[in-house]
C-alpha cells in the first residue's frame, strides 16, 4: 500500500489522495474494495478517478472489475487500460491488474470515450475536442490523460485533431500494449470497452496543478539523415536512399539475426521534430529492407542514429530531484515505455523507485508514450512520461535530499563509453556544420553575397525540370549601364561597393519570390519560379525603378537595363539565357535604362 498522506479536514489544504492496488486474485479485489481509506476519501473528495491498468487477469474480466469498482464508489470516473506491465508504487509488476485510486479534494474530472474507425484518426481528436471544451463548467483545463489503441489506430493522426486546442495544458498517456504481439488490447471508459479507439480525461480546477517530465537517455550519435522513402506512417522504406536497414549494417556491422531488437535498443533512430528529439525503436527488419517501428514518423524528416547503454540510460536520482524536488507533488502517474523495461532489466526498477521517494507513483509499460501541449502533441517511443499532480498549496521547504545509495554504480568502462559516444556525437556535429559552410561557400558570390553563376544554373534548370502547363517560369537578366565608368572615375573599390548595393536593392525585391545571382562582373540573373511574363516585367520595373533613385553615395545615380523572358514547356537552359540576353542587348540598344521582354 501506498505510503498514505496525511488528511488534515477543514483546513485549508487537502492535498490530492493517490493509492495503488495490485491485484492478483479476487481476494486482492475484495479486501482493496473494503479498503477504509478509500472509503474515508470516496466521503470527502469532490471528484475520483479510478484506473484499471490490466495485463492479462484471468481471475476477473473488464466488465467485472467495472461493477464492482463502479457498484462502491458511484460517482467514480473509471478508466483503463490493457498494459505490457504495471508499475505499483514505484515498481515493475508483471502479468497482474494494478488499480489507481486518485482523489481530487476540488478538482473536476471530465471523460470522454469514442471508437475509432481506421483513416479517422484525426476526426477522432476533433470530436474528443470538440467534446471536452464544449462542457458546461468555467474550471480551467490543467491536463489531459489520453489513453489509445495505437497499434491499431494511427496515434499521431489523433493527436493531428487535438493539437492547438487546450492552450499549454499538458497531453499525456499511453498507447494500449501487450506483451504479446497478438495479446488482446483495449482501452476503456465508464462501461464501454474499446479495441479500436481513445479515451480522454481532462483535469479541471483552478488550484490544481500538472507538471510533467519525460526523460529518454539515448544521445543522437550519427550524422543526420534523411527519411527518403516511407511504407506507411510506421515504417521506413529508405534512408538517404538506400534501404533503411542497410544503415545498420553499414556504419554498426547489425545484420538481421535473432538479437536484432535488441540492438535497436543500444542504437534507436532519433527524429528532430521541431527541436523536440523523439526516439523512434525499429522492432523489426521488414522484407523490403526497411524497418518497422512503433511510432509515426514522415518522408523526408531528418533522423540520426543514437546510442545508450541501460547504465547511462537509466535516470539518475539527481535528474529526478532537479525536476519533482520544487513541485513536491502529491501523486504521480507513470508510463514508460515497453523498451525501457527490456533493455533496462533489473535497472529498471531504480528508475520507478526513485519517484516513489516524492509521492506515490503508479501507472503501466506502453506501446508508444504521449506527450506534449500546444501544437506540439507528439507520441513518443523509449520514453518515461512522470505526471505530477499538486492540488494542495505550494509547498514553503524545498524537498529534502534523497541518499546516494539509490545511485547506480559508475563503472570506469561506462564512463568511458559515454564519453566516446559523446565524443563522436560531437565530431559529427562539427563536420556537418563545416559541410553546410562549405556547400554554402561553393553556391555563394564572395563579394556580393548572391548566388553564384553555377548556383543559378543549377536553379534554373531545377526550375525548368519542375515546371507544368499552368506553372510558369520567367528569367530577368540585367546589365548596369556605364559600369566601367565608374571603376574608372572612382576606382575599383567604389565599384565594388556599387555592385554590393546593386545586389541588396535585388535581394530585397525577389524575396520569396525566387532566386537572385550573380552572373558575371556587373551582371545579374533572377530565376523566378511560379512567375509568369507580367509578373516579372513588372518586378523589372520596380527595381529599374528603384535603381534608378537609389543614392550611391560619391557616384551619385546609376541605372541599369533588362532583359526578360518566360520559360517554354521543354526548353533547355541554354535557350532560355539566350533569350533574356538578348532582350538586355535590345535594352541597351534602345538607349539603357529600360526593360525589354521577348516571349518564350
Ligand atoms: P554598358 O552600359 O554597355 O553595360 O557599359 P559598361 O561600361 O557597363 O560595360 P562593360 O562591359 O564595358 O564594362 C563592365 C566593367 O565592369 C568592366 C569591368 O572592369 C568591370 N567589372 C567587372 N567585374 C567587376 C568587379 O568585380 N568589380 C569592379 N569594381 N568592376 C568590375
Ligand atoms: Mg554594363
Ligand atoms: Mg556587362
Amino acid at each position: 500500500m501506498s505510503s498514505k498522506q496525511v488528511i488534515k479536514l477543514g483546513e485549508e489544504s487537502i492535498p490530492i489522495f493517490q493509492l495503488s492496488f495490485n491485484l492478483g486474485s479476487l481476494q486482492d479485489l475484495d479486501s482493496c474494495l473494503e479498503n477504509a481509506d478509500l472509503q474515508q476519501h470516496a466521503a470527502t473528495s469532490r471528484s475520483i478517478l479510478i484506473q484499471l491498468l490490466v495485463s492479462d487477469t484471468p481471475f476477473s474480466p473488464i466488465t467485472h472489475l467495472y461493477e464492482r469498482f463502479a457498484a462502491k464508489f458511484p460517482s467514480a470516473d473509471i478508466i483503463g487500460v490493457t498494459t505490457a506491465g504495471e508499475i505499483h508504487e514505484g515498481s515493475f509488476t508483471a502479468h497482474r491488474t494494478v488499480v489507481i485510486f486518485s482523489f481530487f479534494a476540488r478538482s473536476g474530472l471530465q471523460v470522454c470515450s469514442r471508437a475509432c474507425r481506421a483513416g479517422e484518426e484525426a476526426q477522432l481528436g476533433l470530436d474528443l475536442a470538440h467534446e471536452l471544451l464544449n462542457a458546461k463548467t468555467d474550471m480551467p483545463i490543467k491536463g489531459l490523460l489520453l489513453y489509445a489503441t495505437n497499434r491499431r489506430i494511427d496515434a499521431s493522426g489523433l493527436l493531428g485533431g487535438l493539437q492547438g486546442k487546450f492552450g499549454d495544458a499538458p497531453l499525456f498517456g499511453a498507447g494500449a500494449a501487450a506483451y504479446v504481439s497478438d495479446g488482446t488490447l483495449w482501452v476503456f471508459a465508464n462501461g464501454e470497452t474499446y479495441t479500436e479507439g481513445a479515451v480522454i480525461v481532462a483535469f479541471r480546477g483552478k488550484e490544481l496543478e500538472i507538471e510533467v517530465h519525460s526523460y529518454l537517455g539515448w544521445e543522437p550519435l550519427s550524422r543526420s539523415m534523411t527519411i527518403t522513402e516511407i511504407a506507411h506512417s510506421t515504417s521506413i522504406k529508405t534512408l538517404d536512399g538506400i534501404p533503411a536497414a542497410e544503415i545498420y549494417e553499414k556504419y554498426l556491422g547489425i545484420s538481421d539475426n535473432e538479437r536484432f531488437f535488441e540492438h535497436m535498443l543500444e542504437f534507436p533512430i532519433m527524429i528532430d521534430r521541431q527541436g523536440y528529439l523523439l526516439a523512434r525503436v525499429p522492432i523489426m527488419r521488414e522484407t523490403n529492407g526497411g524497418l518497422r517501428l512503433v511510432a509515426d514518423v514522415q518522408a523526408g524528416e531528418q533522423v540520426r542514429l543514437a546510442y545508450g547503454n541501460p547504465k547511462h540510460i537509466v535516470i539518475r536520482i539527481e535528474d529526478i530531484q532537479r525536476k519533482l524536488g520544487k513541485f513536491r507533488p502529491e501523486g504521480i502517474l507513470l508510463f514508460s515505455c515497453y523498451c525501457r523495461q527490456i533493455y533496462l532489466q533489473e535497472a529498471v526498477n531504480l528508475e520507478t523507485q526513485a519517484f516513489q521517494h516524492f509521492a506515490p507513483s503508479s501507472g503501466m509499460y506502453t506501446y508508444g508514450e504521449f506527450y506534449g501541449q500546444g501544437e506540439h502533441l507528439y507520441l513518443h517511443n523509449a520514453t518515461m512520461i512522470a505526471v505530477s499532480m499538486r492540488e494542495g498549496q505550494e509547498p514553503q521547504e524545498s524537498a529534502s535530499p534523497v541518499e546516494e545509495s539509490t545511485l547506480l554504480p559508475e563503472t570506469k568502462q561506462m564512463e568511458m563509453t559515454s564519453r566516446l559516444a559523446r565524443f563522436i556525437g560531437v565530431v559529427v556535429e562539427e563536420l556537418e556544420h563545416a559541410n553546410l559552410e562549405l556547400r554554402e561557400m561553393m553556391q555563394t558570390d564572395s563579394l556580393t553575397g548572391l548566388f553564384n553563376r553555377g548556383k543559378m544554373d543549377r536553379l534554373l534548370q531545377q526550375g525548368l525540370e519542375e515546371m507544368e502547363d499552368d506553372n510558369p517560369l520567367a528569367v530577368v537578366m540585367l546589365d548596369v549601364d556605364f559600369f566601367k565608368q565608374i571603376n574608372d572615375t572612382h576606382g575599383h573599390l567604389v565599384g565594388d561597393e556599387v555592385l554590393q548595393q546593386t545586389a541588396r536593392i535585388l535581394r530585397r525585391h525577389t524575396g520569396e519570390q525566387g532566386a537572385a545571382g550573380r552572373w558575371g562582373g556587373e551582371e545579374f540573373l533572377l530565376v523566378l519560379p511560379h512567375v509568369g511574363l507580367n509578373d516579372a516585367v513588372r518586378l523589372a520595373e520596380q527595381i529599374r525603378s528603384d535603381l534608378e533613385q537609389a543614392d550611391f553615395g560619391e557616384v551619385g545615380r546609376l541605372t541599369a537595363s533588362f532583359g526578360v523572358t518566360a520559360a517554354v514547356l521543354g526548353e533547355t537552359t541554354r535557350r532560355i539565357l539566350k533569350r533574356a540576353d538578348e532582350a538586355l542587348y535590345a535594352a541597351k540598344h534602345e538607349g539603357r535604362n529600360r526593360v525589354v521582354a521577348y516571349e518564350g
